[in-house]
């Protein structure tokens, strides 16, 4: 069922249209009430307790924009709620380093050995940077790490 309507008001309930003129109250905790009218924002005053409080006079946005604004926000949730479903991996323990080349580059360019551990250390240290640059490719709803999510 699709609302023909923007918000009813706070107090009367009448029904406010989309592209309106209404008023809105300047205390935060109401900034989602919609008021038809100052009379009708007068009356909730008492009731909500307001100390320091005034009308403002907003347009209730048209029909496309609040649809709009209702997309964004869903684009916006789904890739924390896939970001928190992380599976398991049988490789969160595997050496995914290539052992040959890597101690290949440090014996050509240091001549130093390297010792079996390293792999695992830097297997480790890849699957730290991996998992944060997959938070970010997540975070901007893409379902591909690239590069330049690792930057
Ligand atoms: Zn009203
Ligand atoms: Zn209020």
């Amino acid at each position: 069922m699709e609302a023909t309507y923007w918000r009813k008001c706070g107090s009367c309930k009448k029904e406010i249209g989309y592209n309106t003129i209404y008023q809105a109250c300047s205390v935060s905790t109401c900034s989602k009430t919609a008021f038809c009218s100052v009379d009708c924002w007068d009356t909730h005053v008492p009731i909500m307790n307001h100390k320091n409080a005034w009308a403002e006079e907003e347009r209730s946005p048209s029909k496309p924009d609040a649809q709009a604004e209702h997309q964004v926000r869903r684009t916006i949730i789904q890739p924390s709620a896939s970001a928190s479903s992380s599976k398991s991996s049988p490789m969160e323990s595997e050496v995914l380093i290539v052992a040959s080349k890597l101690k290949q580059y440090v014996k050509d360019k240091y001549d130093l050995n390297t010792s079996a551990n390293v792999m695992d250390a830097l297997s480790t240290e890849v699957r730290k940077l991996t998992d944060k640059a997959v938070q970010k490719a997540q975070a901007e709803g893409r379902k591909t790490l690239m590069d330049r999510d690792f930057i």
